[in-house]
């Protein structure tokens, strides 16, 4: 019998609205018992007098680069680097080598997951074969090999027939669809937010509207089909409306934001590094207050990160070659406390929420709450020590971040799996 005894933290578990001083127990992978002065006789202790304990963080959009692009990352790595984030379970997009389209890419993840991650790891399918757009994946044996969702993440579906037979089918298998929104025949050439800083800096622009005119197309599908539709990393504010008007008609819509799109602007970017370069791109100050009021309101479900490593051989080309993504795990915490909790935005119970409660509800992951008998997850926290980021200390394989040297109040400082520490800050 292994039982973890975590005394004295702030305990918040926003599926039960819970918010008090405990100790929570751990026994045998699962939650036992959490309240005021547990014992528990040869427990190993753990003492988080000042910290937050909260259920293990779920980010439900990353990329772990296995198979095919180990150099950039490998599910063991990635893994780490999102314990090191606090996340506990990570779900890793469909663009590897090869893509995960069918049930044996789906089981040989999941394998290699089992041996080599220390945090767990939910895949996610491809919509259509090889991502092309064109034949659907075999959705149904992917799905009973594990998938707990489909998308063609980075490379999306343009053609709205396939869309809606995807849509179909993933509602008779009660799977969400995760669309990337962009339409590409819009945005191609693009490698920054058309705008005054596109124009200023002579770089080729992303319009809003090739995101917009892809979140309406699919929210109307949504309708049509019944389907669960997710848009990934939200990033303009008419995007934001679409999904608060569909929610107020009742569809089942939901959305995610990264911490880089609420962080950073597409003014505060360094000229051509691209560091700063992603899909979306960084957009205006005006998009950001509008995904900032959404997270406030209730329009945005979910803060993912889309951890997405990129050597340095490859993002130290020209700007216009560089590949889009920045890794995000190991900021994600200490970003989101700076821009949403430190300012008064939102409560630090919203914040966990929308790191838990709100990916495990649109995935229908038996996660994301301290309920007794829950898988033992637990991130522990501080809201408020002081610690640098130093990128060439990342767990991850690459060093593609645009916040290296930031100086953040508040991030990890424990993170349990299944009962198991995996990852404690020194
Ligand atoms: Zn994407």
């Amino acid at each position: 019998m292994s039982q973890l005894l975590i005394k004295n933290g702030r305990v918040i578990d926003p599926a039960s609205g819970t918010d008090m001083l405990a100790d929570v127990l751990t026994q045998d992978g699962v939650i036992a018992a959490a309240g005021a002065n547990l014992e528990a006789a040869g427990a190993e202790v753990l003492d988080a007098t000042g910290l937050i304990v909260a259920p293990g963080f779920i980010d439900m959009h990353v990329h772990l680069r296995e198979p095919g692009f180990e150099h950039a990352e490998t599910i063991e790595t990635g893994a780490r680097a999102a314990a090191a984030g606090g996340f506990t379970s990570i779900c890793c997009m469909p663009n590897t080598l090869p893509v995960n389209d069918n049930a044996t890419v789906t089981s040989y993840i999941i394998e290699r997951a089992r041996k080599l991650a220390i945090t767990n790891v939910f895949p996610i399918g491809a919509i259509t074969k090889n991502s092309a757009g064109e034949e659907l994946s075999a959705i149904g044996s992917m799905k009973a090999a594990g998938v707990v969702a489909i998308s063609d993440d980075g490379r999306p579906v343009m053609s709205a027939r396939v869309m809606r037979r995807a849509m179909e089918f993933a509602r008779s298998f009660n799977l969400p669809v995760i669309d990337h929104c962009e339409d590409l025949n819009l945005s191609a050439g693009g490698d920054m937010h058309e705008g005054y800083e596109s124009v200023r800096l002579g770089l080729r622009g992303i319009p809003a509207s090739s995101e917009d005119v892809m979140v309406a197309r699919d929210i109307l599908l949504a309708q049509v089909t019944g389907a669960r539709f997710h848009v990934a990393h939200i990033s303009t504010r008419n995007s934001i409306a679409m999904v608060a008007y569909a929610k107020q008609r009742g569809l089942p819509v939901t959305c995610e934001v990264t911490p880089h799109h609420f962080a950073l602007t597409d003014a505060q970017m360094l000229p051509y590094d691209s560091n700063f370069k992603m899909k979306p791109p960084l957009r205006t100050a005006g998009d950001i207050a509008a995904l900032l009021d959404g997270i406030v309101a209730g329009a945005v479900d979910v803060i993912a990160t889309d951890h997405a490593p990129h050597p340095g051989s490859e993002k130290m080309q020209e700007f216009e070659k560089c590949p889009f993504g920045i890794i995000g795990f190991e900021t994600a915490l200490g970003l989101s406390l700076e821009h949403l909790v430190h300012t008064g935005k939102i409560p630090l119970t919203r914040l966990i929420a929308i790191l838990t409660t709100g990916p495990a509800g649109v995935l229908h992951l038996n996660r994301g709450t301290l309920a007794v008998g829950a898988p033992a997850d637990i991130t522990i926290f501080s809201t408020d020590m002081q610690w640098t980021y130093d990128v060439n200390q990342s767990l991850s394989k690459s060093r593609n971040s645009p916040f290296d040297g930031h100086t953040f109040r508040g991030g990890p400082v424990a993170t349990i799996v299944n009962g198991a520490i995996v990852w404690r800050r020194e």
